[in-house]
């Protein structure tokens, strides 16, 4: 169950709620997150809801049976709006966030921001902290590179969204990011979600490359639970079998999520296929599943990329991807409407 409280609400007035709650025999948690506040409540006792929805400092009540709750659709139809300082994602809204898979330098930085700033794109990929599946792969150029990369997207205009690989960086990163991605490699590290549910600046998390679809939700669940709601999954593709192409990009989790939570849903084609020639077919075909956006990986120079260079889309393959991704979503829109 989901209580939603008055904003303001009085201590007196909580603790009456609290109360009535554990008379029930449920067990609250008190979330505050940047916009609401809420109790979740989770208990087995079938009782008249009205009982809690009639008591003062109530705003509502909803019966929520999935294992995750904040994030679920069962109590707020639509997608979620995040308002990255101006730039919406969800809700509607189409988002594009490209870049290279590692930030490199400065030359390399203010390329791509004048190719995605041409293109109309308003959120910058790019890894500062890289995480490699081998030691010796080049790691990322760190603090320095996201500063630099800061002070030049500000120029244009763009957000940036960057990988945070620790509890111990979210700090250092935060005044030098406006979006935090958390990698496939630690969506479920729960001391880091724990503590991304503390910061005022949106958070997307990625599939884990052996997660299912609700480990993703409850992966989100600690984030909301922990205070930060400003947040959106990622669909990058997972393990299989399958040894023909990187990853398995499950586009079948586009519209479950979608039906599942009120969390935007971004696909990560990139990753996803991992193969150059085929990854603007796949964002393509994220956009007819129904995906709120996509983080694409370009670079100038895809062959001299420092990072997975086998996956980044050139400038003129991007540009022209970027026009089929708004001819597609609006496609798709006229079939639903
Ligand atoms: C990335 O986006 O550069 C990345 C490392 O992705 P993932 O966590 O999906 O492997
Ligand atoms: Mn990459």
């Amino acid at each position: 169950m989901i209580i939603q409280l008055e904003h303001d609400i009085q201590d007196a007035l909580l603790s009456d709620i609290q109360k009535e709650v554990a008379a029930l025999g449920y067990k609250a948690t008190e979330v505050k997150t940047q916009h609401q506040h809420y109790l979740v409540a989770i208990g087995k006792s079938e009782f008249d809801i009205r009982r809690i929805g009639h008591l003062d400092g109530v705003r509502d009540v909803h019966r929520v049976s999935d294992a995750y709750k904040l994030v679920s659709k069962k109590w707020k139809v639509g997608t979620s709006k995040i308002d990255v300082d101006g730039v919406p994602i969800g809700a509607g809204h189409f988002t594009m966030m490209a870049g290279p898979c590692s930030i490199e330098g400065e030359e390399q930085i203010k390329s791509i921001l004048a190719h995605l700033s041409e293109n109309g794109v308003k959120i910058m990929r790019g890894g500062v902290y890289k995480p490699r599946t081998s030691p010796y792969s080049f790691q990322g150029i760190g603090m320095d590179g996201l500063k630099t990369w800061y002070k030049c997207a500000k120029e244009y205009g763009i957000k940036i969204i960057s990988e945070v690989l620790a509890v111990e960086q979210i700090e250092p990163m935060h005044d030098y990011v406006d979006i935090y991605q958390v990698g496939a490699r630690n969506s479920q590290n729960f001391a880091l979600l724990h503590e991304l549910g503390k910061v005022d600046k949106p958070v997307l998390i990625k599939r884990g490359m052996s997660g299912t679809i609700e480990d993703l939700l409850q992966s989100a669940e600690y984030v909301f639970s922990s205070g930060n709601e400003r947040l959106m999954l990622c669909e990058r593709g997972i393990r299989t079998y399958e040894k023909a192409y990187r990853n398995t990009l499950d586009l079948n989790a586009v519209p479950i999520l979608k039906e599942k939570t009120h969390l935007p849903v971004i696909v990560d084609p990139s990753h996803g296929i991992g193969l150059r020639r085929f990854v603007s077919d796949m964002a393509l075909a994220g956009v007819m599943a129904g995906c709120d956006g996509l983080i694409i990986e370009v670079h100038e120079k895809p062959e001299e990329a420092f990072s997975d260079g086998q996956q980044t889309l050139s400038f003129p393959e991007f540009s022209q991807l970027i026009k089929a991704c708004m001819e597609t979503f609006a496609f798709r829109r006229r079939l639903q409407s």
